[in-house]
């Protein structure tokens, strides 16, 4: 990609990000489809399958790239798997470089409780940038109200650690708007979100949030980080 392709697609980006502020999530992802086709996917943890849902309606068949970290619970490989089975997507699994064997044999075991950013670029960062290699944008699930780290999250913005435009669809949707969806579409979610849990992420990392706290409390709770590095 030559660089007049670079300083391209971030002007793209960043008027987008402008004009589609108020536009629906549905609205994003179909400009997002008839801008960049088959070079456009989904990014999905399997938390749900909300943003999955909104753009195979956009792009029927769409790319959706699942991180497998070899740390998820088994409920989140049964949510990649029901989604696999029954939406109209295409789901694609990203592994690390190293299976957690591997790398407990080269860091030591439980790299997750002494370098988490450390273990999260090895598992999360790395499998992420090799996988979207061949995309010049991808869509997440960041929301607003998620937490204080993903408050002025654009609709449509700029990822200039990899050059690409990033989408956020539902960055204006709140708890309830995902709820209301979930159950308008039968969406299909992650079991744990009916134990407890808020946010899902590996379960080394991930615990139940207490009442008052946000979504995102239970991520690396104690350890002083809130975000694995994807997004920052
Ligand atoms: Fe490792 Fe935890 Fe990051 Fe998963 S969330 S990659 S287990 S540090």
């Amino acid at each position: 990609m030559t660089e007049l392709r670079i300083s391209e697609l971030q002007a793209l980006a960043e008027r987008a990000g402008r004009e589609l502020e108020d536009a629906t999530a549905l609205e994003i992802l179909r400009w997002a489809a008839d801008t960049f086709g088959s070079r456009f996917c989904v990014t999905s943890s399997m938390e749900d399958a909300v943003v999955a849902h909104l753009a195979s309606r956009a792009l029927p068949g769409v790319d959706v790239v699942f991180l497998d970290t070899g740390y998820h619970f088994p409920e989140t490989i049964g949510t990649r798997d029901a989604v696999a089975a029954v939406m109209d997507v295409n789901v694609m699994t990203l592994t690390p470089r190293q299976s957690v064997a591997e790398q407990d044999a080269a860091y030591g075991p439980r790299l997750h409780d002494r370098d988490p950013d450390l273990c999260c670029s090895l598992r999360k960062i790395e499998p992420l940038e090799r996988g979207l290699a061949g995309y010049d944008a991808w869509a997440t699930g960041l929301r607003r109200d998620e937490s204080p780290t993903r408050a002025s999250t654009p609709v449509v913005g700029w990822d200039a650690n990899r050059a690409k435009v990033k989408i956020s669809p539902i960055a204006r949707w709140t708890q309830a708007d995902v709820d209301e969806y979930v159950a308008d579409h039968g969406v299909l979610t992650n079991p744990l979100l009916m134990d407890g849990y808020a946010s899902v992420g590996c379960a080394p990392c991930t615990r139940r949030v207490l009442e008052g706290e946000d979504a995102r409390a239970g991520r690396w709770a104690g350890l002083g980080k809130t975000e694995c590095g994807l997004h920052t």
